[in-house]
């Protein structure tokens, strides 16, 4: 076990304690969590000093580390703050804190997918189940709309299952669609979550289908967290999303509140609100007001619904979202996660069920099975496989993901640069390449046609080579920085990129 990845463990076992037994009277008495952060930033420090020892770390990739286990440490302070609920409180500590960050997961599952097949199996899967919503939002990487495709209830219970037996799996993103629209043979997500009770499920909504009794639901259960989307202040969310949907966002946010149910932000970056959104007022509205405890940032990625290039933050953007979004976490201790610019946080792209742990897979309405979210290309459907008497191993086992696999050892090995990790974003030749060998399907019509577009690939390249003009100077420097450099600390190596780092809105790819 690297001393990096004891530093977090001890950060989380750390506050698997706090939840499990102070409990309420860390709500209730201030001193005491003020106590007990103390003594978790006191644990941090001292295995950041040890992981500084270690020739196998780099410096900066243990600055990030470190700021974001200061930031998860204060983001349970910052839950205790508010009353949550004894269920909240219990699927927290047991289910995400000890049993998926702590353990990650069942072991003696992995070490047995491990002796089968020399690589770790994936550690979570990402579900969209119902491709239906409720809304119609511009750009929509799913291009859901109402009446469209589900998977069979049985099909997801067996997903969900099998992660669960086969890979020790106890952790589900649920994506859609809208998750709360999905219905099969009378069930839906609230009823996953019931029935699975030992693990944790974190879903992205649109917000406007949790009520009070939603919240309440939500509430009872205790392992499943909404991250609700927005797009920034109320005339762009209501632009994008519909009018009137940034006060329903706001009217779901106060109902789980009232709850006591743990709730986060899910953003999309573009070249039009990436400062919008990383602004500190925005953040103070969202973190501070509203009570949300995490947001998730996803830059843009041209596929779906209208998908274009266009909007895409500039390389320049993204160099600046970068700093920004480091300095968010560092200087107020909030987990605010930027996809792809903390990179260095997993340790590269996740995809495909990467083959060092820690890595997923993507199961859409219709069945298809993608590397990832953004990677649009299915070889191989659950319906199908199961049909066929197969597995999720055997799925997992598709030559397409193991070439993913293969790409990123190879990139760790050969270049590394975790701020600029996607195959399909950051590295789109290498994609192309593997979609030409193995041939998957387009899960789209909108996919297909950015397939047989030349001046998609070549746009997508371009952006891929003014990204790496930015950011790999930042690399060699700042994340590859000496010891001796590293030890006059972050700030000061983070303020010699300033000059570096100065957002240029006009720099297009
Ligand atoms: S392919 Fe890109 S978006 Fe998908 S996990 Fe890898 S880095 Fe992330």
């Amino acid at each position: 076990m690297s001393v990096t990845s004891t530093l977090q463990k001890t950060v989380f076992a750390a506050g698997a304690e706090v939840l499990e037994h102070a409990g309420p009277a860390l709500t209730s008495v201030p001193p005491l969590r003020r106590a007990a952060v103390r003594t978790g930033e006191a644990y941090i420090r001292h295995w950041q000093q040890k992981a500084r020892t270690d020739p196998g770390n780099l410096a900066g990739i243990v600055d990030d580390q470190e700021a974001m286990g200061l930031a998860l440490l204060h983001t349970v302070e910052r839950a205790f703050q508010r009353p949550l609920s004894s269920a909240v409180r219990q699927a927290v500590a047991h289910n995400l804190v000890r049993s998926i960050l702590i353990e990650q997961g069942d072991r003696n599952a992995a070490d047995r997918f491990y002796a089968q097949h020399g690589a770790y199996p994936p550690g979570f899967l990402t579900i969209s189940p119902g491709k239906a919503c409720n809304l119609h939002c511009t750009g929509c990487y799913a291009d859901a709309g109402p009446g469209a495709g589900r998977l069979d209830w049985a099909v997801f219970d067996r997903i969900v299952s099998e992660a669960r037996g086969l890979w020790g799996a106890r952790f589900f993103v649920i994506s859609g669609g809208e998750p709360l629209a999905y219905r099969s043979q009378g069930k839906g997500i609230l009823e996953a979550a019931q029935k699975h009770a030992d693990c944790y499920f974190l879903m992205y909504t649109n917000g406007t289908l949790i009520d009070d009794q939603v919240a309440w639901r939500l509430a009872e259960l205790g392992n499943l967290t909404p991250a609700i989307s927005v797009e920034g202040w109320r005339e762009r969310t209501d632009a994008r999303r519909g009018p009137g949907v940034f006060d329903r966002v706001l009217s779901a946010m106060a109902s789980l509140r009232a709850a006591g149910v743990p709730f986060g932000i899910s953003l999309t970056a573009t070249r039009d609100n990436a400062e919008e959104i990383l602004s500190d007022e925005f953040i103070d509205f969202f973190f501070e007001e509203q009570g949300a405890l995490y947001g998730w940032i996803f830059h843009y990625m041209p596929i779906g619904r209208s998908f274009t290039l266009d909007l895409m933050p500039t390389p320049a953007q993204r160099l600046w979202m970068w700093r920004r979004s480091w300095e968010v976490v560092r200087q107020r201790r909030l987990l605010l996660a930027d996809f792809w610019n903390h990179g260095t946080v997993s340790k590269g792209c996740i995809a495909a069920g990467r083959a060092q742990g820690g890595g997923y897979l993507y199961i859409d309405w219709n069945g298809a099975v993608s590397p990832c979210v953004f990677v649009p290309y299915s070889p191989v459907n659950i319906n199908e496989a199961y049909a066929r008497g197969k597995t999720l191993d055997d799925v997992w086992s598709d030559p397409f993901f193991a070439g993913i696999r293969r790409w990123q050892v190879a990139y760790g090995r050969d270049k590394g640069n975790w701020v600029l990790p996607c195959i399909n974003r950051d590295h789109h030749a290498a994609l192309r390449r593997l979609l030409a060998q193995h041939e998957p399907d387009p899960t789209d019509r909108n996919a297909r046609e950015a397939l047989l577009d030349p001046a998609y690939a070549q746009g997508l390249e371009g952006y891929g080579a003014a990204c790496a003009a930015l950011i790999d100077p930042v690399w060699q420097e700042y994340y590859k920085r000496s010891v001796s450099a590293a030890n006059r600390g972050h700030t000061e190596a983070l303020a010699q990129e300033e000059s570096v780092a100065a957002p240029n809105r006009q720099a297009r790819v």
